[in-house]
């Protein structure tokens, strides 16, 4: 028998599914699941049930005869790092000053460190993906909201106490559709499933059946799907909607271009799938609201790792921080 192989576990929290993955030094991912996020109204309850995926995941990388070391967690933020303590998140069910990497780490008998979802998707990129080589890099993720990392000389930029790189709640219009945050036009108000819903709720003419049940059930992960085949039969009228959407990320990623001057902009998370519904046009509206010299020099990409990123950056998180404290 040779050496056993160390691993961590990473994890990607998302607003209703946890992604899991038992995860080598190397990066390879060598067991993964994805597990929709039950119920669950306290701290506590989501600790108890976070530690009791992560307990079966550490059976498991001892089944297969590795050696787990340490827990690597990405959670909707605003997150302090490296405290691990939520501030208000709006993307959670609960609110308050919440120390959820301390009660974690109170349930199970590994390391846990914690980071902001977005962050750890970033440093998967950085490690495995787009990012590879790249010293400026922003990151943005689509899903019910935006998920954002900012990558400077080739180090993720966490702010004062770590809550920078709130990219969705960049305010792409004071005026414009109020925000979970409690802010008014934020850009995931109009570039996420939250905003492709509320243009639908803002449409002048009665919606169709699909949409409208849709809307309803708040099920607004199925609006890209439906849109995009309104659009292919020839009920082009739904591109307006796409067009919103185009537009604010065009204006969005205009503006962090002209403040952080990058390399290479990373779009991910499930709404990039359907790119070739927003991103032409996002790429006239982002040279016309940037220094055309800047713009110029900055690749736009839709990451590879698709839904990976969030749980190899967690465990990337994870090996730095025990080698660290080595
Ligand atoms: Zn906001």
């Amino acid at each position: 028998m040779g050496e056993k192989v160390e691993t961590c576990i990473g994890c990607d929290i998302g607003g209703s599914y946890v992604k899991i993955g038992l995860i080598s030094r190397n990066g390879t991912i060598l067991y993964q699941r994805t597990v929709p996020l039950p119920p669950l109204t306290t701290p506590e309850e989501m600790a108890d049930w976070i530690s009791s995926l992560l307990l079966n995941f550490y059976t498991m990388g001892k089944k297969l005869h590795t050696v787990p070391i340490g827990v690597g967690i990405g959670i909707p933020g605003p997150l302090q790092y490296p405290e691990g303590i939520l501030h208000d998140p709006p993307n959670l069910p609960f609110s308050g000053e919440i120390p959820m990497r301390q009660f974690i780490e109170e349930r199970i008998s590994l390391p846990v460190i914690m980071d902001n979802d977005a962050t750890t998707q970033t440093l998967g990129e950085l490690w495995l993906g787009e990012g590879i080589g790249i010293k400026n890099l922003i990151y943005l993720s689509f899903g019910t909201g935006i998920g954002g990392g900012i990558v400077i000389d080739g180090k993720v930029y966490r702010g004062t106490i770590g809550l920078a790189g709130e990219i969705g709640h960049m305010t792409i219009d004071y005026h414009g559709r109020p925000c979970l945050c409690g802010a008014r036009g934020c850009l995931e108000t109009y570039a996420s499933l939250n905003g492709l819903a509320q243009s639908l709720l803002e449409w002048k003419d009665p919606l169709p059946h699909d949409l409208t049940m849709a809307l309803r059930s708040k099920d607004y992960g199925s609006l890209p799907a439906l849109l995009k085949d309104k659009i292919e039969s020839g009920e082009v009228q739904w591109q307006r909607i796409w067009d919103i959407f185009a537009d604010a990320l065009g204006a969005g990623i205009g503006s962090l271009i002209n403040l952080f001057n990058p390399q290479k902009v990373v779009l991910s998370g499930g709404l990039s799938y359907y790119s070739n519904l927003f991103l032409p046009r996002t790429l006239e509206k982002i040279h016309t609201s940037s220094f055309r010299g800047a713009a110029k020099g900055c690749l736009i990409r839709i990451s590879k790792l698709k839904n990976t990123s969030g749980i190899i950056g967690a465990a990337h998180l994870a090996f730095t921080w025990e080698e660290n404290k080595r």
